[in-house]
């Protein structure tokens, strides 16, 4: 019988076929049987082997029955019919593919047409039971094959004549041949790809090859509906003339797929991109897979260097740090929570949550929260870990959780600080009305009565100390304090405290040491007596308050360029925990224990304060039971020797031999103090309540030879009253006196030209010694 068709044109089919005789020997497999389930011819020749290979679904009711042998038997019965069956078929590697089985029975060969429905069981089955009528036993063979073949598929002669189209044509595309055969070459394809496809199908013809030729182009259908169709050109011989074989396969599904895949993924891309944490893609080792832009950014590093880098090494621990080898060779790194959580997501699956971590990166130590979640594919795990940083939020936190400790201690010392201060005034307040009222009984002794004023003499002061604290902190908080920097000389400054605090201590257990390391002359600074003698005293006070037995030694060293003074005492000392605290406002340590010794809890608080304005620092260095030393240290700045005004040369001669000394006080019992303090000084007093009297009895009494003068008066204030005198007295002598210790009045009083300077109290000693001065130059 002569061949319609060469039997190796199969080989050029996109599907698996099988001839095989009616004695169930095989004939023929074509190259995409072999390439889809694995055999050779001559692994599969005999039909036990069919049997073997080819089984029913699970699920197929005829279960039982199906059998190879039987499905050829049942079709050798029914001649000319096409029989198209599913089934399983175990291949070569022993994987089990869906088919789906077209057979024909042609004179005496069985020709079977395989489709892998394994991935889409859609295949088409439109022509089962179809029946195939008048035709010639030999054309069955391949136009039986080709008319109940799924896809499209087109015989054309070497110019190009369409000579033959199988069924699917019409159905797939809605035209029908008549539709075609006039028209242009190719006219179903899209006008877009049709040039095209000319031009390769006819490259093809003039080629010396016979391996087939693989095309992507659209169809227009009947409704000019596009498909897209993926078509193998072949040369087949076609009744004993070369033809091309067109089989044309509808891929419109798996392009459309396909773009959903890529929209979806171009999607899935984009919210990685820009999701506004770090997104990061692990493998089961941890190492980075994928990362997104804001990863990158905040690692300041491309792709290409954290790509396959582990986890670890990029994000480091910070309780990894001690480990220079980075994570998981740390000595904490078993404990890592970084790592406890992707581990637990990838053994169980649990995704983690927010899990607060702290790491090392270029821009510091940061603070982040790590979630973790397992992706799961059909062979591999993956986990999405996303790195939110919270480090300015955690800041926030943190400076809210300080500013609200601040403000509940604040709270708590201005408790204290008011409960104390009420203390600190009542107390020496009692002394003295208590003293003053008993020194009213006339049957007091001398002994007594020497007792009583001492008595009210300490508790004033104490009274004034506190004072004197309370506004020297509210000018510190208030006011922008001057610093007036003038030739202090240290030596003098200090002695005098040195006098001043060994009357303090005469009856203790303690001895005073004063350390000058400078002698008289390079111990002349430019510094502000003020605030200087200011530190001292407040240090020199807990010194005295805070030691029972032992020693206090003050003084100072030149270190450098810098000059450190010291006050060192052998009391109950201070832990260390305390040494910044206690220069805060208020602060006292242990409150039971520090009320038996008083104080306001403001003293070291104003030392510090005066050591900034100076320019230096103070500190404590201490241990319980052991005693404290205190330190400051200030810029030494000597005066040059020629520089030094020798305050010898002050005042100016008086003009006066009358010892007659003018007061200018408005209060009567300051001036009551001055008559007191100045009866066994050869003087007479002048008492003038305000400025403008000041003034007229100066113009009156040219032989006053010295005013004391009050700044707060009222008519007429200290300074004024001040200018007005020098108009017509300019040498007569006039030293300013005044209860608020500030430097600013007595710059001022320096600038006007005031020849001396009293604080109020006013000491007697050194009032009779100034006053001493003037009238006996
Ligand atoms: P105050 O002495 O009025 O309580 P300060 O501000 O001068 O206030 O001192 C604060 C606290 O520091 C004191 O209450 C005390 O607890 C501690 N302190 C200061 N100086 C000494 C010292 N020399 N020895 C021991 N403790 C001291």
């Amino acid at each position: 019988m002569p061949q319609l068709i060469d039997i190796s044109a199969f080989d050029y089919l996109p599907s698996a076929v099988a001839v095989m005789k009616k004695e169930s020997n095989l004939i023929f497999i074509n190259k995409k049987f072999t390439e889809l389930f694995g055999y050779n011819f001559d692994d599969i020749s005999s039909i036990d082997k069919w049997n073997k290979i080819v089984v029913s679904m699970e699920d197929d009711n005829d279960n039982h029955s199906f059998s190879w042998s039987n499905t050829l038997l049942k079709l050798e019965n029914s001649l000319n019919e096409i029989h198209i069956e599913k089934s399983l078929l175990i291949c070569k590697d022993k994987q089990i593919k869906n088919i789906e089985f077209s057979l024909s029975y042609s004179g005496d060969k069985f020709i079977v047409c395989f489709q892998d429905i394994t991935s889409s069981s859609q295949t088409s089955s439109q022509l089962k039971n179809k029946v195939l009528k008048d035709k010639d036993d030999t054309q069955l063979k391949y136009e039986s094959l080709i008319l109940g073949f799924p896809d499209i598929v087109l015989v054309y002669d070497y110019d190009e004549h369409l000579l033959f189209a199988n069924p699917s044509f019409t159905t797939q595309t809605g035209l029908l041949l008549e539709d075609i055969k006039h028209k242009p070459k190719y006219s179903f394809i899209h006008p877009d790809d049709r040039a095209l496809v000319i031009e390769k199908i006819s490259d093809y013809i003039s080629s010396d090859t016979n391996n087939p030729l693989t095309l992507e182009y659209r169809i227009l259908d009947k409704k000019s509906q596009v498909q897209w169709h993926n078509g193998i050109v072949a040369k087949i011989s076609f009744h004993d003339s070369p033809t091309i074989q067109l089989i044309s396969r509808d891929i419109s599904k798996s392009k459309r797929d396909q773009e959903s895949i890529i929209e979806s993924e171009k999607r899935m891309s984009a919210i990685f991109d820009s999701a506004p944490v770090s997104m990061i893609l692990l493998n089961y080792k941890r190492e980075i897979l994928q990362i997104n832009k804001k990863g990158l950014s905040s690692l300041k590093k491309p792709y290409k260097e954290l790509n396959q880098r582990a986890f670890g090494s990029v994000y480091s621990c910070i309780s990894a740090l001690d480990s220079p080898q980075g994570c998981g060779f740390g000595k904490s790194c078993n404990k890592c929570q970084i790592r406890q959580a992707l581990e637990d997501t990838f053994l169980t699956g649990k995704p983690h949550y927010k899990v607060e971590i702290t790491l090392k990166t270029l821009d510091g130590i940061q603070v982040f929260f790590l979630s973790t979640n397992l992706l799961q594919y059909t062979n591999r795990k993956e986990i999405l870990a996303s790195i939110d940083d919270i480090t300015q939020q955690k800041q926030i936190e943190n400076q809210l959780k300080y500013t609200i400790d601040q403000a509940t201690e604040s709270e708590r010392l201005k408790t204290a600080f008011l409960q104390n201060i009420s203390h600190e005034i009542r107390t020496p307040l009692n002394g003295i009305l208590g003293f003053s009222n008993l020194l009213g009984n006339d049957n007091l002794t001398e002994e007594e009565k020497c007792f009583y004023i001492e008595t009210l003499n300490e508790s004033s002061s104490q009274l004034l100390n506190v004072v004197d604290n309370v506004l020297n902190l509210s000018r510190m908080e208030t006011e922008k304090l001057p610093v007036y920097k003038e030739e202090v000389k240290l030596n003098n400054l200090l002695n005098e405290l040195y006098d001043i605090y060994n009357e303090q201590i005469i009856n203790k257990d303690i001895s005073l040491l004063l350390n000058k390391e400078l002698d008289n002359i390079s111990s002349i600074i430019y510094s502000d007596t003020n605030k200087l003698t200011l530190i001292f005293e407040n240090l020199l006070n807990n010194a005295v308050k805070f030691t029972k037995s032992g020693k206090i030694t003050f003084g100072y060293t030149i270190k450098a360029d810098k000059i450190e003074f010291f006050v060192e005492d052998t009391g109950i000392g201070i832990e260390k925990i305390y040494w910044i605290k206690i220069f805060e406002r208020f602060y006292q340590i242990d409150h039971n224990l520090t009320r038996a010794f008083g104080g306001t809890g403001l003293g070291l608080t104003i030392a510090k304060g005066n050591v900034d304005l100076l320019g230096g620092k103070i500190w404590v260095n201490s241990s319980l039971g052991n005693g404290s030393s205190f330190y400051f240290s200030l810029q030494y700045n000597p005066v040059i020797e020629s520089d030094i005004t020798y305050s010898e040369k002050e005042p100016a001669p008086l003009d006066s031999i009358l010892p007659l000394i003018l007061v200018a006080e408005d209060e009567e019992i300051n001036y009551l103090f001055m008559e007191e303090a100045l009866k066994e000084v050869k003087v007479s007093l002048l008492h003038a309540k305000n400025g403008r009297e000041t003034v007229e009895i100066c113009r009156e009494r040219e032989n006053i030879c010295l005013v004391l003068m009050d700044i707060k008066m009222p008519l007429m204030n200290g300074f004024d009253a001040f200018s007005a005198i020098k108009k017509f007295r300019p040498n007569l002598p006039i030293v300013a006196q005044t209860a608020y210790a500030s430097s600013s009045d007595k710059q001022k009083a320096d600038e006007l030209g005031f020849n001396n300077y009293l604080v109020k109290p006013i000491r007697k000693n050194l009032l009779v010694e100034m006053i001493n001065n003037y009238i006996n130059p």
